[in-house]
């Protein structure tokens, strides 16, 4: 049976290059029983090696609200909410962990030469942003192990610099979300607030139908692994062309309603 090392290495993981990790601890699981979190992990930094780098979203979605229900975001203890997986890697001792209240990161590697704690762009995944540190580098790909486009956080990058007609507009009013991030430092005002990415899975089925990315499966783990420069600029095509695919059905999303209530009606 293929070990999980080797299957990084058939899909084209290779040395130095800085990937960008979305993962489903269960579904990983699910091709390679009892694989630990660590072997995971230690797999694919044996893979990149020490001259490439691993990031791992680590969020937390720490926005003020108006009813002071927030959680604060403390760098050191909050859980990462992006998977088992990426709260296991963040505490690693040579992991670096970004300070944004809403979207930190959890680097290792290369980036932590460009990137320290204290990074926290007043746009999270905009100017500033890791996002923007990958797109400007060939020598970047976007890993998703077990996790489909609703994952694709790259996304949100894209909407910003399309931009799509709603890109500095925050549909989460309703929930009472305001565009502040909280943290034990204190509130940080944003610039956006990043939406709703439930149809970033109309743009995973035109790249695979365009043939541009492919529908891979290992047993039960689905995964794509993409340089993301290439799929950014497809992005910015798409994202421009087709802005109402982004948005759920109508009816089916409050956020996603507000944004065609203003934007395209
Ligand atoms: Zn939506």
């Amino acid at each position: 049976m293929m070990t999980f090392k080797e299957f990084l290495i058939e899909i084209g993981l290779k040395g130095n290059a800085n990937v960008l990790v979305h993962s489903s601890y269960l579904k990983i699981r699910s091709a390679f029983p009892n694989i630990s979190m660590d072997r995971i992990i230690g797999s694919i930094q044996d893979v990149l090696t020490e001259k490439g780098s691993l990031i791992m979203p680590t969020f937390t979605y720490c926005f003020k609200r108006l009813d002071g229900s927030n959680e604060i975001f403390n760098r050191l203890n909050s859980k990462s909410k992006t998977g088992a997986i990426t709260e296991a890697f963040r505490k690693y001792s040579d992991v670096k962990r970004t300070s944004s209240p809403t979207h930190s990161f959890a680097l290792w590697g290369n980036v932590t030469k460009y990137f320290d704690e204290i990074n926290s762009p007043t746009s999270p995944l905009g100017k500033g942003s890791i996002m923007e540190w990958l797109v400007e580098r060939e020598n970047s790909y976007i890993l998703m192990l077990g996790v489909d486009f609703t994952s694709f956080t790259l996304g949100h990058y894209v909407e910003l610099k399309a931009p799509v007609p709603w890109s500095n507009y925050s549909p989460w009013d309703y929930l009472g979300v305001l565009k502040i991030g909280v943290s034990v430092y204190g509130e940080q005002n944003l610039i956006e607030v990043p939406g709703c990415a439930k149809s970033f899975v109309n743009f995973e089925k035109y790249l695979i139908e365009k043939n541009i990315i492919k529908n891979n499966s290992e047993k039960n783990m689905n995964y794509y692994y993409f340089n993301a420069k290439q799929i950014y600029e497809e992005g910015i095509k798409y994202f421009k062309d087709n802005s109402e695919e982004l948005l759920c059905p109508m009816g089916s999303c409050l956020a996603c309603d507000s944004r065609r209530e203003k934007f395209l009606v």
